[in-house]
């Protein structure tokens, strides 16, 4: 593998370089930086940006409005955009439910919803886990019976990330039970202001609201809403699972975050030297560092066979596993070296504009809430331990 990029391909860099120097704000990416909260004005302000330029939807065709880039296109732009500090493109509408669209929706459906998500008209949230059904996905409960040109909802989602910022959830709904469970499930695309639907909050380990329970109560869904066929629901849940799993080693997170941890360990002192002189803080710091630069090798491995072709199967679930562990270690490491600072809790820091002066240095604020939040990487996605079970399964034949 040739591990330069092309000429063609340092070019789209340096462009993707000049458009975040000249249209990412600069407030918001040092509220990116300093692990500030972001609202969904943040969110609309940098859609609207990369809506402007043609680079809001990298993972559609250019036929639909997306970039069309390759492979390889998607990964310089998503360092870049790190780099640089932008905030992370909300995925529901256009990195999950827009590829099925294309391919499994009705061409009413897709000019309909489409532009839509282009344009920030809808907000989307993604309904499959519910209470008891994350894990085995395929025992979901949540019931549609069809009624005249309507299906009725019953039933309950859970983990529903940003379903509070949402005006329409996609869902798995069970339309039959006497067959596989696999095979009574359908894809339903639901508007959030139908009456019957609740949304409450589930507040994290880290004191945020992220995400939520959302509960159906006869809930009237129009039967021209049904993605591609009834009871068919499951081959294209699985198919937009391929594209939430994309990038999820995080590689260029996991880059930002070590050299943020080094900064921080230079600047901490133990014994009256930098912390990052401490034998055994160094030998932790570098193993991620091994294991990043490993990973980050692996990704270009895999992002280059898709340049020409390939599909990514069980490296998915071995870049996950080893991604998430890579980026707890990072925040764990940042905990450790920030000592006693990173210990207060104080939510409100994370506003931009608080003016209160820190407990400690002012980089420690957000190191509390970003350790207990990104928990969260191992679990969301299809858990480390199901990844697992995969590896094991398709790679080592157990
Ligand atoms: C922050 C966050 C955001 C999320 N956002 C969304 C969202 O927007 N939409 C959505 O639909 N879902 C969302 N999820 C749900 C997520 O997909 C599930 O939490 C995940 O699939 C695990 O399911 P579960 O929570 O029911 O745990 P369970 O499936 O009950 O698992 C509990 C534990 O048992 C382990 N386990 C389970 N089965 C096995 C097995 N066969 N072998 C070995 N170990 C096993 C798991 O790894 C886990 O450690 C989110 C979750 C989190 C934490």
């Amino acid at each position: 593998m040739d591990m330069n990029f092309t000429p063609e391909e340092v070019i789209f860099r340096n462009e993707a370089r000049s458009f975040l120097a000249d249209r990412l704000p600069d407030a918001l990416a040092a509220k990116v930086k300093g692990g500030k909260r972001l609202g969904k004005a943040d969110y609309e302000l940098w859609h609207d940006r990369l809506k402007k330029r043609g680079w809001l939807a990298w993972h559609w065709p250019a036929e639909h409005g997306g970039t069309g880039w390759t492979p390889i296109e998607k990964h310089i732009f998503e360092e870049e955009c790190v780099a640089a500090g932008a905030p992370r493109v909300v995925p529901f509408g256009l990195n999950m439910l827009g590829p099925v669209l294309i391919k499994f929706g009705s061409d009413e459906q897709r000019s309909h919803y489409l532009p839509r998500i282009l344009n920030g008209d809808d907000w989307w949230c993604q309904g499959y886990s519910e209470p008891g059904s994350g894990s085995d996905l395929a025992s979901l409960k949540t019931k549609a019976v069809r009624d005249g040109d309507h299906y009725v909802v019953n039933g309950q989602k859970t983990w529903t990330t940003l379903g509070h910022f949402a005006d329409w959830i996609f869902c798995l709904v069970r339309t039959d039970s006497d067959c596989k469970p696999q095979e009574g499930i359908s894809f339903l695309l639901i508007d959030m202001k139908t009456p019957g639907i609740t949304v409450q909050p589930i507040i994290t380990l880290d004191g945020e609201h992220e995400v939520n329970e959302v509960f159906f109560e006869d809930v009237r869904v129009p039967v021209g809403n049904l993605v591609g066929e009834e009871n068919k629901g499951w081959t294209y849940a699985k198919y937009l699972l391929t594209y939430e799993r994309t990038g999820i080693a995080g590689v260029a997170f996991a880059k930002s975050g070590l050299a943020h941890l080094k900064q921080v360990a230079s600047r901490q002192m133990k014994g009256g030297k930098p912390l990052a002189q401490d034998p055994l803080f160094a030998t932790r710091v570098a193993q991620v560092e091994i294991d990043l630069m490993a990973m980050e090798t692996f990704n270009l491995r895999i992002v280059s066979a898709a340049q020409h072709g390939g599909v990514p199967g069980v490296e998915s679930s071995m870049l996950k596993i080893k991604g998430t562990e890579i980026r707890q270690e990072i925040t764990d490491l940042l905990r450790r070296a920030l000592g006693p600072y990173a210990a207060p809790f104080v939510p409100e820091a994370l506003d931009a504009g608080y003016n209160e002066p820190p407990i400690g240095p002012d980089e420690a604020n957000p190191v509390a809430s970003q350790y207990f939040n990104m928990r969260k990487v191992s679990i969301y996605g299809g858990s480390n331990e199901i990844q697992k079970n995969i590896v094991a399964k398709m790679m080592l034949g157990l």
